[in-house]
């Protein structure tokens, strides 16, 4: 659905679909531009995460990181679940 956007820049009424990516049709620029920063940012700052996570395994892991990140997840599992289970036991 085509609304209409008050352009930021050149204060003109232009067609906006209300994606990030609009542009004014008077000058050009963009209509979301602190939102499309925002965006970017955010999936920026979700990649780095998930690359330095030490529990994500990623496609250019060797096999041995594999098993180490996979093995590791267990580990925790299985120390969880003995901590869960002295709990019980114990209370
Ligand atoms: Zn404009």
């Amino acid at each position: 659905m085509a609304t209409e956007t008050k352009c930021p820049h050149c204060g003109e009424w232009t067609p906006s679909s209300g994606q990030l990516r609009d542009r004014c049709t008077h000058c050009g620029e963009l209509l979301n531009k602190a939102r499309l920063a925002q965006s970017l940012e955010k999936a920026a700052i979700n990649k780095k995460i998930s690359e330095e996570s030490p529990f994500v395994v990623r496609k250019d892991d060797s096999l041995a990181k594999r098993f180490f990140k996979r093995s590791t997840l267990v580990f925790i599992a299985i120390v969880m679940f003995l901590v869960f289970l002295s709990l019980m036991t114990h209370a």
